[in-house]
């Protein structure tokens, strides 16, 4: 009986130590507006935004991978980056905080992406530590900022509900028509609702059905991971949010547990295709479970 285990054990510790191969990994930029490019790596989708003298990202994906990141930068424009600001703390967001922080860059982000990267996070399910002091936001907002990248070209920053996490930011690129919704819009997947943070699905669907609310038919959407949308492509994903949790919450107002809920597959449907990906159908049934009103 040494047998399973012990495999798990070794499975799991390895996991915790083996390096992840970021070698492969290429950074594809693709532009969507005047001066806004998306690039697509390993990690959450970063949008660059060129100003007239420097460059602002909005998150920066992992650290091994910020010399491609910023090569692929500079092949746009060649100004340095001198803000990176983050949607929320995870990882695959801030990861290389701390390489732009130390090329001159500053990190701006929500009060609690400070927070958390600050604490770190050690739970049952993962044990992030502390991160390094260089890449804490060293301005922080509560509420909201603008940003001027050119003349009369804002970057408007704006903390939303508690969703994915509760210190998520929206971007807004007013003048470019381009809006930045973190890991609120997880395209064409089940989302990611990180208890552990303060994540909480009410707030995902609300957040992004206000999101819909301020944009038009031309708004080029950059989710956290998956391609660029559209406002109606948004509100399709807000509606099958929204009719998910429905789902959920009327076996849970039946009496049912949630290994209950497990058992009955709900979501059967679309677990093929909304969940193939990083939430395994599991996963989200028990964040909206746990976390719908
Ligand atoms: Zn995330």
């Amino acid at each position: 009986m040494k047998s399973i285990f012990s495999l798990i054990f070794s499975a799991f510790s390895l996991g915790l130590i083996a390096q992840r191969n970021f070698d492969g990994v290429q950074i594809e930029p693709v532009q969507v507006s005047e001066n806004v490019y998306v690039l697509f790596g390993s990690g959450g989708n970063i949008a660059l935004v060129a100003g007239e003298n420097q460059n602002y990202i909005i998150d920066d994906q992992f650290a091994p991978l910020s010399d491609k990141i910023n090569f692929t930068i500079q092949q746009i424009n060649p100004n340095p980056v001198a803000y990176v600001l983050n949607t929320h703390w995870h990882g695959d967001h801030t990861g290389g905080n701390a390489n732009f922080a130390m090329n001159g860059a500053t990190i701006i982000a929500h009060d609690r992406v400070y927070d958390r990267l600050k604490t770190g996070q050690q739970s049952a399910r993962r044990n992030i530590p502390p991160a390094a002091i260089e890449a804490l936001p060293t301005i922080s907002f509560s509420d909201q900022l603008k940003l001027r990248y050119r003349e009369d070209a804002e970057i408007h920053a704006f903390h939303v509900n508690d969703a994915h996490t509760d210190g998520d930011s929206f971007y807004y690129f007013v003048t470019e028509n381009v809006i930045h919704l973190g890991d609120n819009f997880f395209n064409e997947r089940y989302p990611y609702v990180d208890i552990s943070s303060g994540g909480d699905i009410d707030g995902m669907i609300s957040n992004l059905y206000m999101a819909a609310s301020m944009i038009d038919d031309e708004t080029v959407i950059i989710p956290g991971h998956g391609k660029v949308a559209n406002k109606r492509q948004l509100i399709d994903y807000a509606n099958l949010l929204d009719l998910f949790r429905e789902l959920v919450v009327e076996l849970r107002e039946e009496g049912k547990s949630i290994e209950e809920i497990i058992e009955i597959r709900p979501l059967a449907e679309w677990d093929d295709t909304y969940g193939s990906g990083f939430i395994a159908p599991e996963a989200f049934l028990r964040a909206i479970f746990e976390t719908a009103d």
